[in-house]
């Protein structure tokens, strides 16, 4: 089974998705990568949903790519003795630490290390900015506030804090238990939220070692200041549109979506485009053509992913919504115009030995036409550099690891297979004909290109670069 395109499909699962027979339609119809969101749900339906997807990996006999994402360090405030109260722009209200239920003046907001950063002037949003506080002073025990946007506000929603770099952890108490949960199971990437600094992805990837690679989450305006480094440190980076286009006004996501991916793309690492893409098909069978378009621009610049969240976990078109950018992205692949786009933004090789023979696989398929890249990869990097590449002709990424197998299927345009470690060129060479030959890539009489290192099975040592012609069978 090999997909005809190259950008991939994340979908998260949840009530809409959960049973086998809506897993095994949704990896058929294009999903790559399961999202499976900790802000919902028990450890138990997580864990059944776990044993699903690999339950249908097996069947279909493909590698299929399992993301836990982390809540991360959401805010929340505390309760109000109704249940709800109605705020109204001009008046005042207060923010404090007394965990007494709260009333149209005041509520609790448990979170101290809040109260020390925050300044006369700053804003703070409620329930996804829907609500609009300004602050008017803070003496460390309470946030005097004045009305901006008034409206409903009920028990425990979300608070955003734009303005200010806050002093709290990357990781809380439950992203820790959490986290230990995902990685027992056995996911292959871990997704943080509300990253603001490189440290936090370092830190988490020191609890986290080799057992999962880490994707970022942008939705801090803070990250932007560091975006270069948190990238470095990070396998991969979402642009996570839902919190961030909360802190930051709507006319600002589109550029910092751009700026996002050109610095992913220059790093090399994948990036991946999420929040409302067809939110319409929540409750519709079609999308607008505003989210089709929105869907369309994300690959057009370069993505190497699109998700869906709501549209897969809880709506009621979860299939027809994964169809659907099956199909959009199908057709922008088919566009010409892609190329010239790619081709316009292509990244500089770095001045290393698997970026230089990536860089000439791009230009040897083209040249000769061939039909498939073969990477031999053991960590994944030979197959990473040479999607940053963006060559025409498909990745068929071959590691005899498969959780490596697993990681890769988030990336642009790499189909991914497992194989015994090969010892020797002539062996490489015939497994490399067989692979792109039994995976529907090449037929008789096709040029394949391979690339590997020798000696194999050393990660880092990309040095090879081989041309060879599929045999008659
Ligand atoms: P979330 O992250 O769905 O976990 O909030 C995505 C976003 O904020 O866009
Ligand atoms: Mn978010």
């Amino acid at each position: 089974m090999r997909r005809q395109r190259k950008a991939k499909i994340l979908a998260t699962l949840g009530p809409a998705s959960s049973t086998p027979e809506m897993i095994q339609a949704l990896f058929e119809a294009g999903a790559d990568v399961f999202r499976f969101n900790f802000s919902h749900g028990t450890h138990a339906d997580h864990q059944e949903r776990y044993r699903i997807v690999r339950e249908v990996e097996r069947k279909v006999g493909r590698p299929i790519a399992i993301l836990a994402d982390l809540q991360g360090p959401k805010l929340r405030i505390g309760q109000f003795a109704e249940g709800k109260v109605t705020l109204i722009a001009g008046q005042e209200f207060m923010l404090d630490r007394d965990p007494t239920l709260g009333n149209s003046e005041r509520v609790c907001l448990p979170h101290p290390e809040l109260f020390e950063v925050i300044a006369a002037g700053q804003s703070l949003l409620l329930d996804d900015g829907k609500l609009r506080l300004q602050v008017q002073d803070s003496d460390g025990q309470r946030i005097r506030t004045r009305v901006v946007n008034g409206g409903a506000l009920s028990d425990r929603k979300g608070v955003n804090v734009p303005d200010a770099v806050l002093p709290i952890p990357a990781l809380t108490e439950k992203d820790k238990r959490d986290l230990a949960f995902a990685l027992e199971m056995g996911v292959d990437w871990i997704a943080l939220s509300f990253v603001q600094r490189p440290e936090d992805v370092l830190e988490a990837k020191a609890l986290i070692g080799d057992r999962a690679w880490v994707l970022s989450k942008l939705e801090k305006p803070a990250a932007l200041d560091q975006l270069d480094a948190i990238v470095q440190v990070s396998d991969a980076i979402m642009v996570a549109r839902g919190d961030l286009g909360v802190e930051l006004p709507p006319e600002r996501v589109p550029g910092v979506q751009k700026r996002i991916l050109r610095v992913c793309r220059q790093h090399g690492k994948p990036v991946v485009i999420a929040t409302q893409m067809l939110e319409s098909m929540i409750t519709m069978p079609v999308p607008t053509r505003a989210e089709a378009s929105d869907v369309a621009s994300a690959i057009y610049d370069g993505s190497d992913a699109v998700m869906l969240s709501a549209e897969s976990a809880s709506g009621a078109y979860p299939l027809e919504a994964v169809e659907m950018m099956n199909r959009i992205i199908t057709e922008v692949e088919q566009d010409p115009l892609y190329r010239n786009l790619l081709d316009a933004q292509q990244a500089t090789p770095l001045p290393n030995r698997s970026d230089a023979i990536c860089s000439a696989l791009r230009d040897v398929t083209r040249i000769v036409g061939a039909k498939a890249t073969l990477t031999y990869t053991s960590s994944g990097h030979t197959s990473l550099r040479a999607a940053r590449e963006r060559p025409i002709a498909p990745i068929v990424s071959i590691t005899p690891k498969l959780s490596t197998a697993r990681r890769l299927a988030m990336v642009w345009g790499v189909h991914s297979t497992i194989s015994d470690q090969v010892h020797n060129e002539s062996e490489m060479v015939k497994a490399a004909c067989e692979t792109a030959f039994k995976e529907g890539f090449a037929q008789a009489g096709d040029q394949i290109a391979i690339t590997a290192g020798m000696p194999f099975g050393q990660p880092g040592s990309t040095n090879l670069l081989r041309l060879a012609e599929i045999w008659p069978r």
